[in-house]
């Protein structure tokens, strides 16, 4: 059994995003439909199990794990989850995705549990179009969950922003300068076809990275940020502030070569690439052979050689990833 995972491309897998609900509190736009149906308890993997699958990533070499979904602070107990986790030697960070809107009770016992850092989704400061893009009226929560992340003192914080042209493209310059009034991070990201959302025309609502940046430019000084983080964003420091800037650019960056990741559904479903269908069932291996590692870890090794090589987002009138992303996690 190798101690480190590697791909056919000779890329080096030392992270991984779980998935732990489907379910959410909000209906974002561009993650879901309005009426959704969510996947039977019974099909999701266990907290145990979760947990366990965290054990047999990090004995392979994996040293990152993110937990999203769905909202995973939604989900029963979740907090058991983080402290069996972060206690995994081997393990040197433990991220979380979030909307916030638990953070305010959430945010010092997940830090104690070991989280070491929180991307926070937050597309407008405007509370009618924050009910528009969330589908919810949330907006004070989420801000006062901001305020309550900051005080718990993570290593970093990162709003993320999903831009979408005449939703919230203008508001780019306030949200850089909300980021930096808070001394965080924050990035803007491309919209991905993932899931038939019905809501509106994804190709006339994408709004380009580059021309983010350049409206961000003309209100900031933005220097590439030499740090690399082996993730989709591409950096740049806001010049006199504690502030980065990044932007995920699927459509018009393709980030593929340093692929360092993989993900795993809600219910147990390995995703080799966010933009493909190849997949394998570890939840079925899971349950088929409780108590041992070594059937589940061999799995995962297997299924290095068809990592695919990259993903192909494309505004096909049908979306090719009929998976939301909500049971992906994004
Ligand atoms: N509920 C949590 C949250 O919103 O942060 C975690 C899960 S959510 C699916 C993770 C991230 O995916 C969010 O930052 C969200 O904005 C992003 N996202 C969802 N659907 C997307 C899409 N179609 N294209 C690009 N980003 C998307
Ligand atoms: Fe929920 Fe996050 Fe999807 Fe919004 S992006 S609906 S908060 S899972």
């Amino acid at each position: 059994m190798p101690s480190q995972l590697i791909d056919k491309f000779n890329r080096k897998i030392t992270y991984v995003r779980l998935s732990v609900t489907d379910r959410c509190d909000f209906r974002c736009v561009y993650c879901m439909g309005d009426k959704m149906t969510f996947l039977p308890r019974v099909q999701l993997l266990t907290l145990e199990e979760l947990e366990w699958l965290g054990c047999a990533f990090i004995e392979l070499g994996v040293t990152k794990i993110r937990i999203t979904g769905g909202e995973p602070l939604i989900r029963t107990n979740i907090l058991r989850l983080f402290q069996g986790l972060g206690k995994l030697k081997g393990l040197k960070e433990l991220v979380l995705t979030t909307n916030a809107s638990q953070l305010v009770k959430m945010a010092q016992p997940l830090k104690e549990a070991g989280v070491k850092r929180i991307n926070i989704s937050l597309d407008t400061l405007k509370a009618a179009r924050f009910q528009k893009m969330t589908r919810t009226d949330k907006l004070e929560k989420v801000l006062r969950g901001i305020d309550a992340a900051i005080q718990a003192g993570f290593k970093r914080i990162k709003i993320n922003a999903v831009v979408l042209k005449n939703r919230n493209h203008d508001e780019v310059i306030d949200l850089v300068r909300f980021a930096v009034d808070k001394g965080i991070d924050i990035s803007f990201i491309e919209e991905m076809p993932l899931g038939e959302i019905g809501e509106h025309d994804r190709a006339e609502a994408f709004y380009a990275s580059t021309q983010i940046r350049q409206d961000i430019e003309t209100s900031f000084t933005l220097l590439p940020s030499l740090e690399t983080t082996a993730g989709p964003s591409r950096y740049y420091k806001v010049i006199g502030t504690e502030t980065r800037v990044g932007f995920i650019s699927p459509h018009s960056h393709n980030f593929c070569d340093s692929c360092n990741r993989v993900r795993v559904t809600t219910d147990g479903l390995m995703l080799l690439c966010l933009g493909q269908e190849h997949s394998v069932d570890l939840r079925r291996i899971i349950r088929a052979n409780p108590g041992n590692l070594i059937p589940l870890k061999q799995a995962i090794v297997n299924a290095m050689a068809f990592k695919p090589k990259s993903h192909e987002f494309d505004f096909d009138e049908q979306p090719k990833i009929l998976r939301y992303m909500n049971v992906t996690g994004g």
